[in-house]
Protein backbone atom coordinates (compact mmCIF):
# COMPACT_ATOMS: atom_id res chain seq x y z
CA UNK A 1 0.00 0.00 0.00
CA UNK A 2 1.23 3.70 -0.85
CA UNK A 3 1.86 5.73 1.88
CA UNK A 4 -0.40 8.37 1.82
CA UNK A 5 1.85 11.03 3.06
CA UNK A 6 3.75 10.57 0.07
CA UNK A 7 1.21 9.73 -2.27
CA UNK A 8 -1.68 11.23 -2.14
CA UNK A 9 -2.31 10.17 -5.81
CA UNK A 10 -2.98 6.67 -5.83
CA UNK A 11 -2.08 5.11 -9.44
CA UNK A 12 -4.23 1.87 -10.05
CA UNK A 13 -2.72 -1.46 -9.40
CA UNK A 14 -3.41 -2.77 -12.86
CA UNK A 15 -1.47 0.57 -14.32
CA UNK A 16 1.88 -0.50 -12.84
CA UNK A 17 4.32 -2.22 -14.46
CA UNK A 18 5.23 -5.95 -13.72
CA UNK A 19 8.89 -4.87 -12.79
CA UNK A 20 9.21 -0.91 -11.38
CA UNK A 21 12.95 -0.90 -12.09
CA UNK A 22 14.00 1.73 -15.14
CA UNK A 23 16.99 3.38 -13.42
CA UNK A 24 19.73 3.82 -15.65
CA UNK A 25 22.64 2.38 -13.70
CA UNK A 26 22.62 0.16 -11.77
CA UNK A 27 19.77 -1.09 -13.80
CA UNK A 28 17.11 -4.18 -13.52
CA UNK A 29 18.99 -7.29 -12.51
CA UNK A 30 16.54 -10.19 -14.00
CA UNK A 31 15.11 -12.53 -11.49
CA UNK A 32 17.23 -15.25 -13.24
CA UNK A 33 20.18 -13.78 -12.96
CA UNK A 34 19.85 -13.71 -8.92
CA UNK A 35 18.96 -17.04 -9.31
CA UNK A 36 21.70 -17.90 -10.76
CA UNK A 37 24.02 -16.36 -7.92
CA UNK A 38 22.29 -18.46 -5.54
CA UNK A 39 22.87 -21.81 -7.55
CA UNK A 40 26.56 -20.92 -7.41
CA UNK A 41 26.11 -20.46 -3.74
CA UNK A 42 28.35 -23.06 -2.16
CA UNK A 43 30.47 -23.70 -5.49
CA UNK A 44 31.32 -20.32 -6.40
CA UNK A 45 30.53 -17.71 -4.12
CA UNK A 46 33.46 -17.67 -1.46
CA UNK A 47 35.97 -19.43 -3.12
CA UNK A 48 39.43 -18.75 -4.95
CA UNK A 49 39.31 -16.64 -8.33
CA UNK A 50 42.81 -18.54 -9.27
CA UNK A 51 40.97 -21.72 -9.55
CA UNK A 52 38.95 -23.32 -12.60
CA UNK A 53 35.26 -23.11 -11.33
CA UNK A 54 35.85 -19.02 -11.13
CA UNK A 55 37.80 -19.08 -13.94
CA UNK A 56 35.40 -20.94 -15.85
CA UNK A 57 33.02 -18.12 -15.13
CA UNK A 58 35.25 -15.02 -16.58
CA UNK A 59 35.71 -17.88 -19.59
CA UNK A 60 32.31 -17.72 -20.03
CA UNK A 61 32.36 -13.70 -19.93
CA UNK A 62 35.29 -13.56 -22.19
CA UNK A 63 33.77 -15.77 -24.69
CA UNK A 64 30.51 -14.56 -24.66
CA UNK A 65 31.20 -11.06 -25.14
CA UNK A 66 33.69 -12.42 -28.27
CA UNK A 67 30.47 -13.57 -29.65
CA UNK A 68 28.19 -10.52 -28.66
CA UNK A 69 30.19 -8.25 -30.62
CA UNK A 70 31.48 -10.64 -33.24
CA UNK A 71 35.06 -9.75 -32.35
CA UNK A 72 37.19 -8.80 -35.09
CA UNK A 73 40.32 -10.65 -35.79
CA UNK A 74 42.97 -9.94 -33.02
CA UNK A 75 40.59 -8.20 -30.37
CA UNK A 76 41.16 -9.43 -27.09
CA UNK A 77 38.13 -8.96 -24.15
CA UNK A 78 40.22 -7.62 -21.04
CA UNK A 79 39.07 -7.35 -17.86
CA UNK A 80 39.91 -5.36 -14.65
CA UNK A 81 38.45 -4.09 -11.13
CA UNK A 82 37.48 -0.45 -10.94
CA UNK A 83 34.33 -0.11 -13.40
CA UNK A 84 34.18 2.39 -15.99
CA UNK A 85 35.35 5.55 -13.86
CA UNK A 86 38.91 3.27 -13.39
CA UNK A 87 39.19 2.46 -17.19
CA UNK A 88 39.49 6.53 -18.04
CA UNK A 89 42.80 6.14 -15.83
CA UNK A 90 43.73 2.97 -17.03
CA UNK A 91 43.62 4.59 -21.09
CA UNK A 92 45.16 7.90 -19.10
CA UNK A 93 47.70 5.93 -18.11
CA UNK A 94 48.45 3.43 -21.08
CA UNK A 95 47.02 4.55 -23.83
CA UNK A 96 47.56 8.56 -24.97
CA UNK A 97 50.89 8.99 -26.28
CA UNK A 98 51.20 12.63 -25.81
CA UNK A 99 47.40 14.19 -26.50
CA UNK A 100 43.76 12.92 -26.62
CA UNK A 101 40.92 14.78 -28.08
CA UNK A 102 37.84 13.92 -26.61
CA UNK A 103 33.66 14.51 -28.21
CA UNK A 104 31.95 15.61 -24.74
CA UNK A 105 28.09 16.00 -24.83
CA UNK A 106 27.54 15.43 -20.80
CA UNK A 107 29.10 13.94 -17.70
CA UNK A 108 30.42 10.71 -18.73
CA UNK A 109 32.43 12.42 -21.95
CA UNK A 110 33.63 15.15 -19.99
CA UNK A 111 34.83 13.07 -16.87
CA UNK A 112 37.10 11.24 -19.21
CA UNK A 113 38.20 14.34 -20.66
CA UNK A 114 38.61 16.35 -17.24
CA UNK A 115 41.10 12.37 -16.67
CA UNK A 116 43.48 13.18 -19.47
CA UNK A 117 43.44 16.84 -18.55
CA UNK A 118 44.90 16.32 -15.65
CA UNK A 119 47.32 14.12 -16.37
CA UNK A 120 50.86 15.75 -15.77
CA UNK A 121 52.75 13.23 -18.19
CA UNK A 122 50.13 14.70 -21.25
CA UNK A 123 49.74 18.24 -23.02
CA UNK A 124 46.77 20.30 -22.74
CA UNK A 125 43.88 17.54 -23.65
CA UNK A 126 41.35 18.76 -27.03
CA UNK A 127 37.92 19.29 -25.98
CA UNK A 128 35.07 19.21 -28.51
CA UNK A 129 32.12 19.97 -26.50
CA UNK A 130 28.58 20.16 -27.08
CA UNK A 131 25.61 21.21 -24.98
CA UNK A 132 23.89 18.57 -23.38
CA UNK A 133 21.18 17.05 -25.46
CA UNK A 134 23.14 17.25 -28.77
CA UNK A 135 26.01 15.10 -29.85
CA UNK A 136 29.76 16.52 -30.71
CA UNK A 137 31.62 14.46 -32.91
CA UNK A 138 35.41 13.78 -33.12
CA UNK A 139 37.33 15.36 -35.57
CA UNK A 140 41.00 15.28 -37.81
CA UNK A 141 43.66 16.26 -35.88
CA UNK A 142 47.50 15.93 -36.66
CA UNK A 143 48.50 16.37 -33.26
CA UNK A 144 46.25 14.02 -31.42
CA UNK A 145 47.18 10.26 -30.70
CA UNK A 146 43.41 8.92 -28.60
CA UNK A 147 39.97 10.07 -29.81
CA UNK A 148 37.37 9.46 -27.61
CA UNK A 149 33.82 9.81 -27.06
CA UNK A 150 31.00 8.21 -25.65
CA UNK A 151 28.34 5.68 -27.60
CA UNK A 152 25.81 6.60 -25.02
CA UNK A 153 25.46 9.81 -23.04
CA UNK A 154 23.49 8.05 -19.90
CA UNK A 155 23.40 11.60 -18.55
CA UNK A 156 21.67 13.27 -21.53
CA UNK A 157 20.03 10.22 -23.37
CA UNK A 158 21.86 11.24 -26.08
CA UNK A 159 23.46 8.94 -28.54
CA UNK A 160 26.57 9.38 -31.24
CA UNK A 161 28.11 7.18 -34.18
CA UNK A 162 31.03 4.76 -33.38
CA UNK A 163 32.68 5.48 -36.74
CA UNK A 164 36.20 6.15 -37.29
CA UNK A 165 37.88 9.89 -38.05
CA UNK A 166 38.96 9.54 -41.00
CA UNK A 167 42.45 9.07 -41.88
CA UNK A 168 42.79 8.58 -38.27
CA UNK A 169 44.34 5.30 -38.39
CA UNK A 170 46.85 6.68 -40.91
CA UNK A 171 48.04 8.98 -38.59
CA UNK A 172 48.70 6.36 -35.77
CA UNK A 173 45.21 7.55 -33.67
CA UNK A 174 43.45 5.59 -31.52
CA UNK A 175 39.93 5.28 -30.95
CA UNK A 176 37.93 4.89 -27.94
CA UNK A 177 34.72 4.73 -27.14
CA UNK A 178 32.91 5.04 -23.83
CA UNK A 179 30.32 2.55 -24.40
CA UNK A 180 29.40 2.03 -20.32
CA UNK A 181 25.58 2.31 -21.44
CA UNK A 182 25.66 1.25 -24.74
CA UNK A 183 26.89 -1.90 -24.91
CA UNK A 184 25.18 -4.72 -25.67
CA UNK A 185 21.94 -3.08 -26.67
CA UNK A 186 23.19 -0.51 -29.20
CA UNK A 187 24.34 -1.66 -32.84
CA UNK A 188 27.88 -1.81 -33.16
CA UNK A 189 30.84 -2.37 -35.53
CA UNK A 190 33.88 -2.89 -33.07
CA UNK A 191 35.79 -2.26 -36.00
CA UNK A 192 35.56 1.08 -35.89
CA UNK A 193 37.18 1.42 -32.36
CA UNK A 194 40.20 0.53 -30.81
CA UNK A 195 38.81 -0.14 -27.29
CA UNK A 196 35.13 0.01 -26.90
CA UNK A 197 34.50 -0.52 -22.79
CA UNK A 198 31.33 -0.44 -20.68
CA UNK A 199 31.31 -1.76 -16.95
CA UNK A 200 28.60 -4.52 -15.89
CA UNK A 201 25.92 -2.69 -14.33
CA UNK A 202 23.84 -0.77 -17.02
CA UNK A 203 22.78 -3.36 -20.42
CA UNK A 204 24.21 -6.19 -18.90
CA UNK A 205 21.96 -5.78 -15.44
CA UNK A 206 24.75 -7.05 -13.02
CA UNK A 207 26.46 -5.14 -10.50
CA UNK A 208 29.08 -2.91 -10.49
CA UNK A 209 32.87 -2.44 -10.26
CA UNK A 210 34.51 -4.16 -12.84
CA UNK A 211 35.29 -2.69 -16.70
CA UNK A 212 35.40 -4.86 -19.47
CA UNK A 213 37.18 -4.03 -22.91
CA UNK A 214 37.59 -5.39 -26.14
CA UNK A 215 40.75 -3.90 -27.23
CA UNK A 216 42.58 -3.78 -31.04
CA UNK A 217 45.84 -4.73 -31.27
CA UNK A 218 47.22 -1.53 -32.36
CA UNK A 219 45.32 -0.59 -28.82
CA UNK A 220 47.32 -3.29 -26.94
CA UNK A 221 50.49 -2.36 -28.87
CA UNK A 222 50.26 0.97 -27.52
CA UNK A 223 50.22 -0.06 -23.97
CA UNK A 224 53.24 -2.48 -24.41
CA UNK A 225 54.72 0.80 -26.13
CA UNK A 226 53.62 3.49 -23.36
CA UNK A 227 54.34 0.80 -20.55
CA UNK A 228 57.66 -0.19 -21.94
CA UNK A 229 58.57 3.25 -22.41
CA UNK A 230 60.37 3.66 -18.81
CA UNK A 231 59.29 7.23 -19.02
CA UNK A 232 56.00 7.09 -17.05
CA UNK A 233 55.30 5.38 -14.13
CA UNK A 234 52.27 3.51 -14.41
CA UNK A 235 50.74 1.82 -11.44
CA UNK A 236 50.05 -2.24 -11.83
CA UNK A 237 46.25 -1.82 -10.53
CA UNK A 238 45.91 0.96 -13.44
CA UNK A 239 48.16 -1.13 -16.45
CA UNK A 240 46.58 -2.24 -19.69
CA UNK A 241 49.52 -4.75 -20.25
CA UNK A 242 48.83 -6.61 -16.57
CA UNK A 243 45.14 -6.57 -17.32
CA UNK A 244 45.45 -8.05 -20.40
CA UNK A 245 47.97 -11.13 -19.75
CA UNK A 246 45.49 -12.01 -16.66
CA UNK A 247 42.57 -12.03 -18.92
CA UNK A 248 44.16 -14.20 -21.33
CA UNK A 249 44.26 -16.73 -17.83
CA UNK A 250 40.73 -16.08 -17.72
CA UNK A 251 41.94 -14.08 -14.14
CA UNK A 252 41.61 -10.26 -13.17
CA UNK A 253 45.08 -8.99 -11.37
CA UNK A 254 43.26 -8.67 -7.93
CA UNK A 255 40.30 -10.50 -6.68
CA UNK A 256 37.35 -9.88 -8.41
CA UNK A 257 33.75 -10.00 -7.28
CA UNK A 258 32.69 -13.48 -8.15
CA UNK A 259 28.56 -12.37 -7.62
CA UNK A 260 29.23 -9.65 -10.68
CA UNK A 261 30.73 -12.07 -13.13
CA UNK A 262 28.03 -14.57 -12.45
CA UNK A 263 25.41 -12.40 -13.45
CA UNK A 264 26.85 -10.91 -16.11
CA UNK A 265 27.60 -13.89 -17.78
CA UNK A 266 23.72 -15.01 -16.86
CA UNK A 267 23.66 -11.60 -19.10
CA UNK A 268 25.32 -12.38 -22.35
CA UNK A 269 23.89 -15.72 -22.38
CA UNK A 270 20.44 -14.55 -21.90
CA UNK A 271 21.02 -11.72 -24.87
CA UNK A 272 22.89 -14.49 -26.71
CA UNK A 273 19.95 -17.13 -26.92
CA UNK A 274 17.74 -14.53 -27.59
CA UNK A 275 19.48 -13.82 -30.58
CA UNK A 276 22.07 -11.92 -29.75
CA UNK A 277 23.22 -8.12 -30.67
CA UNK A 278 20.28 -7.23 -33.02
CA UNK A 279 17.85 -9.08 -30.55
CA UNK A 280 18.81 -6.58 -27.32
CA UNK A 281 18.83 -3.48 -29.98
CA UNK A 282 15.78 -4.04 -31.35
CA UNK A 283 14.11 -4.53 -27.75
CA UNK A 284 15.49 -1.35 -26.54
CA UNK A 285 14.34 0.34 -29.79
CA UNK A 286 11.04 -0.81 -29.82
CA UNK A 287 10.73 0.62 -25.90
CA UNK A 288 12.62 3.63 -26.90
CA UNK A 289 9.70 4.35 -30.40
CA UNK A 290 7.03 4.02 -27.59
CA UNK A 291 8.82 6.49 -25.23
CA UNK A 292 9.85 9.06 -27.83
CA UNK A 293 6.23 8.45 -29.99
CA UNK A 294 4.42 8.76 -26.19
CA UNK A 295 6.18 12.12 -25.43
CA UNK A 296 5.14 13.55 -29.19
CA UNK A 297 1.98 12.94 -28.53
CA UNK A 298 1.78 14.64 -25.49
CA UNK A 299 1.55 18.60 -24.63
CA UNK A 300 3.26 18.67 -21.93
CA UNK A 301 6.14 16.34 -22.72
CA UNK A 302 8.98 16.88 -24.97
CA UNK A 303 12.14 14.48 -26.06
CA UNK A 304 15.32 16.14 -24.47
CA UNK A 305 17.02 15.20 -27.22
CA UNK A 306 15.72 17.36 -30.23
CA UNK A 307 17.54 15.32 -33.51
CA UNK A 308 15.39 11.96 -33.45
CA UNK A 309 18.56 10.16 -34.77
CA UNK A 310 20.03 11.39 -31.78
CA UNK A 311 17.74 10.63 -29.17
CA UNK A 312 18.98 7.38 -27.41
CA UNK A 313 17.38 3.86 -27.83
CA UNK A 314 18.72 2.81 -24.51
CA UNK A 315 18.35 5.72 -22.20
CA UNK A 316 15.52 8.42 -22.61
CA UNK A 317 15.24 11.73 -21.46
CA UNK A 318 11.53 13.23 -21.74
CA UNK A 319 11.41 17.01 -20.60
CA UNK A 320 7.98 18.22 -18.97
CA UNK A 321 5.82 21.16 -18.94
CA UNK A 322 6.98 23.97 -16.72
CA UNK A 323 3.54 23.58 -15.38
CA UNK A 324 4.48 20.29 -13.89
CA UNK A 325 6.45 19.30 -11.35
CA UNK A 326 8.71 16.35 -12.70
CA UNK A 327 9.99 15.64 -9.06
CA UNK A 328 6.71 14.95 -7.71
CA UNK A 329 5.89 12.70 -10.76
CA UNK A 330 9.15 10.94 -9.69
CA UNK A 331 8.13 10.69 -5.75
CA UNK A 332 4.93 9.60 -6.77
CA UNK A 333 6.10 7.05 -9.10
CA UNK A 334 8.14 5.46 -6.15
CA UNK A 335 6.29 5.32 -3.61
CA UNK A 336 4.24 2.71 -6.06
CA UNK A 337 7.43 1.14 -6.80
CA UNK A 338 7.96 2.56 -9.71
CA UNK A 339 11.83 3.36 -9.62
CA UNK A 340 14.57 5.81 -10.64
CA UNK A 341 13.05 8.07 -13.47
CA UNK A 342 14.84 10.95 -11.91
CA UNK A 343 17.31 12.54 -14.32
CA UNK A 344 20.55 12.95 -13.77
CA UNK A 345 20.73 15.43 -10.71
CA UNK A 346 23.55 17.77 -12.35
CA UNK A 347 21.73 18.29 -15.73
CA UNK A 348 19.06 20.43 -13.19
CA UNK A 349 15.90 19.67 -15.73
CA UNK A 350 12.46 18.97 -15.07
CA UNK A 351 12.81 15.92 -16.79
CA UNK A 352 12.07 12.04 -16.34
CA UNK A 353 15.09 9.85 -17.48
CA UNK A 354 14.03 6.11 -18.12
CA UNK A 355 16.36 3.27 -18.80
CA UNK A 356 15.44 1.00 -21.37
CA UNK A 357 17.92 -1.76 -21.56
CA UNK A 358 17.32 -5.07 -22.87
CA UNK A 359 16.24 -7.07 -19.62
CA UNK A 360 13.41 -3.95 -19.08
CA UNK A 361 10.42 -5.06 -21.00
CA UNK A 362 8.95 -3.15 -23.66
CA UNK A 363 5.19 -3.86 -22.05
CA UNK A 364 6.93 -2.06 -18.96
CA UNK A 365 7.84 0.96 -20.37
CA UNK A 366 4.03 0.87 -22.24
CA UNK A 367 2.92 0.32 -18.65
CA UNK A 368 5.20 3.24 -16.73
CA UNK A 369 4.15 5.72 -19.60
CA UNK A 370 0.15 4.96 -18.71
CA UNK A 371 1.39 5.64 -14.69
CA UNK A 372 2.78 8.95 -15.77
CA UNK A 373 -0.59 9.59 -17.53
CA UNK A 374 -2.41 9.06 -14.11
CA UNK A 375 -0.14 10.64 -12.44
CA UNK A 376 -0.10 14.32 -14.38
CA UNK A 377 -3.57 13.96 -14.81
CA UNK A 378 -4.39 14.05 -10.93
CA UNK A 379 -1.83 16.78 -10.14
CA UNK A 380 -3.13 19.53 -13.05
C1 LIG B 1 27.76 4.76 -15.73
C2 LIG B 1 28.72 5.33 -16.72
C3 LIG B 1 30.09 5.50 -16.42
C4 LIG B 1 30.65 5.22 -15.06
O1 LIG B 1 30.70 3.86 -14.81
P1 LIG B 1 31.33 3.33 -13.44
O2 LIG B 1 31.42 1.85 -13.65
O3 LIG B 1 30.39 3.73 -12.35
O4 LIG B 1 32.65 3.97 -13.28
C5 LIG B 1 30.91 5.96 -17.41
N1 LIG B 1 30.45 6.27 -18.64
C6 LIG B 1 29.15 6.12 -18.96
C7 LIG B 1 28.71 6.45 -20.34
C8 LIG B 1 28.26 5.64 -18.01
O5 LIG B 1 26.96 5.50 -18.33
Amino acid sequence: MPDPATAPITIPADLLPADGRFGSGPSKVRAEQVRALSDAGTSLLGTSHRQAPVRSVVRRVREGLAELFSLPEGYEVVLGNGGSTTFWDVATACLVRTKAQHAAFGEFGAKFAAATTAAPFLEASQVIAAPPGTVALPAPADDVDVHAWPHNETSTGAMAPVVRVPGSRERGALTLVDATSGAGALPVDVAETDVYYFAPQKVFGSDGGLWLALCSPDALARAEEVESSGTRWVPESLSLRAAAANSRQDQTLNTPAIATLVMLAEQVEWILGHGGLAWAAARSAESAAHLYGWAEEREWATPFVADPAERSTVVGTIDLDETIDATAVVSTLRAHGVLDVFPYRKLGRNQLRVAMFPAIDPDDVRALTACVDHVVSRLA
